[in-house]
């Protein structure tokens, strides 16, 4: 009897290790990717002797990659690099330069004469973030829920000492423990990767904290991002997993409660047994199973991660006053934060992130130069439609950040690209131009989040960022494996 049949859309970091452990099993993968390669978000630039990390570019909970590949019986395919420090943080106004360790020693030294007895409180502080991460890690992030009930049955075994978190911002929390603004303002910088501001996120993200500081840390790969994916496709050539690229489905024909074929921008049809959409996840329920709950009307009324603004720069020269991985911030954080996402205009003064790969990785850029990718989080397109004065915003940033590093970097330019939440949509059909899909407020999460199983249709699936668990590199690994024990034990080998 031939094996099951799996059809996957799209080609991001969910659906490729969605399609190892499938095919690891036994299953018979084949996955329609839009774009020309792999990666989807998680993807490669390269360009006049330079290469960029086009997304992501450091992750936490680096384990869950050890997890997919011993989960296969295969060796890790690529090199994982621990950042120390974690990160800069520059504020304007203020001479001083932060490095973030996760060594509290040496971080203590970072806040002298700005936070007394920093050390004493950040480990009281990281103790509770701890216990909230371990308390809900099995109950909330690793399971599937079939039911709002079941899932809040499962919620109701959390402790309940955390219960007051549930009421308070995560500002609120840090306020709770720290007297500065610089230890406040940066230790809440984590709450932008959830989609939301530190002032309207709950408190039990403060979690991420320990992510961060103290639990597994940040990571990235040695040679660039993009080994991720170059090192997992051998191994899905391996058991003969199909990529179709360049090619976009477009409709989805369905039976009753069977999801029958796909057909793509060509008219092809690809029938199978099961499907695993990667694409997002809402948005496509609404666009092609034309799902009234998930109309483009109550799309726009969910709660959507920060869009990107993204610039990648060669730059001749080496920049001393910068380092790997950098956050460039103003000094109106609270007045920023409180408009940023809702503002129609060009931000003024923007507060950025800047990676900086040849500072470690000399292979992305030609000797003696440096390759930059900033990010700057800008309101989505249900806000801010139109991108075309994208050119004053880049040059805005680029002049900031050669003051700030004390280098003139608009003069060195060897080669630029600019995308705006425009070409990110574009690109991967992100919806209106969120860059991490849908936010993670306390009603977006678990059983409250689009099901990685179709509510009619029992033999589609759905992986990656807007569905759960959620979004980030490890979390839609930890939707691959919740999508496999769905697939596993609905629809068995025999
Ligand atoms: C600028 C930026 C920076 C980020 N930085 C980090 C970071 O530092 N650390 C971190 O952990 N996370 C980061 N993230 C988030 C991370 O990139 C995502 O959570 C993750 O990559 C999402 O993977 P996914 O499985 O949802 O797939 P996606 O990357 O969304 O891939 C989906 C694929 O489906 C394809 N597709 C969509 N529709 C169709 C269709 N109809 N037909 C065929 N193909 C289709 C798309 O082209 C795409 O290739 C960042 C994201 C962005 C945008």
């Amino acid at each position: 009897m031939p094996n099951k049949t799996v059809t996957i859309v799209g080609a991001g970091l969910g659906s490729l290790a969605t399609a190892l452990r499938l095919s690891y099993k036994g299953y018979d993968v084949h996955i329609i990717e839009k774009q020309s390669n792999a990666g989807g978000r998680l993807n490669i630039l390269k360009q006049d002797g330079f290469t960029f990390d086009v997304g992501p570019s450091f992750f936490s909970m680096s384990y869950e990659f050890h997890e997919l590949f011993n989960s296969i019986g295969e060796p890790i395919p690529f090199e994982l690099n621990e950042l120390n420090p974690l990160y800069t943080v520059n504020i304007a106004g203020s001479d001083r330069v932060f490095q973030i360790y996760k060594d509290l020693d040496k971080l203590a030294e970072e806040f002298k004469g700005i936070e007394d007895d920093f050390e004493a409180k950040a480990r009281k502080y990281l103790k509770g973030a701890k216990e909230i991460f371990h308390d809900t890690e099995y109950k909330v992030v690793k399971k599937n829920f079939d039911s709002i009930l079941q899932f809040l049955l499962s919620m109701a075994t959390v402790p309940l000492k955390h219960l007051p978190k549930l009421f308070r911002t995560f500002w609120e929390e840090l306020e709770r423990h720290f007297d500065s603004e610089e230890v406040k303002i940066i230790f809440s910088l984590v709450a932008f990767f959830l989609g939301a501001t530190p002032f309207n996120t709950p408190s039990v993200y403060n979690l991420l904290n320990y992510t961060e500081l103290e639990h597994d840390g940040y990571w990235n790969v040695k040679g660039g991002m993009y080994k991720i994916v170059e090192g997992i496709l051998p191994l899905l050539e391996k058991k003969g997993v199909k990529i179709t690229y360049n090619t976009e489905i477009v409709s989805a024909q369905y039976n009753n409660d069977t999801l029958t074929s796909l057909t793509d921008n060509n008219g092809k049809v690809y029938a199978s047994d099961l499907f695993v959409v990667n694409a997002d996840a809402a948005w496509f329920r609404g666009k092609f199973l034309n799902r009234p709950k998930f109309t483009e009307e109550k799309l726009d009324k969910l709660e959507w991660t920060l869009a990107p603004f993204t610039i990648y720069i060669g730059v001749k020269g080496k920049i001393d006053g910068i380092h790997h991985h950098n956050y460039f911030l103003g000094d109106n954080f609270r007045d920023y934060a409180d408009t940023i996402f809702r503002s129609t205009v060009t931000p003024k003064k923007p507060y950025y992130y800047v990676n900086v790969a040849s500072k470690s990785n000399a292979n992305c850029a030609p000797e003696g130069c440096e390759n930059l990718f900033i990010l700057c989080p800008v309101p989505d397109r249900r806000v801010k439609p139109d991108w075309s004065d994208a050119e004053t915003l880049a040059n805005e940033i680029i002049e900031d950040l050669g003051e700030r590093v004390g280098f003139d970097i608009k003069n060195n330019i060897l080669t630029k690209v600019v995308y705006t939440p425009e070409d990110w949509q574009k690109m991967f059909n992100l919806y209106k131009g969120s860059g991490l899909g849908l936010a993670h407020g306390l009603n977006q999460i678990g059983a409250f989040r689009p099901s990685n199983k179709d509510e009619k249709l029992k033999n589609l699936y759905y992986v990656g960022a807007s569905t759960v668990p959620g979004t980030g590199l490890p979390i839609v690994v930890i939707g691959s494996k919740l999508v496999l024990e769905r697939i596993e034990d609905e629809h068995p080998l025999v």
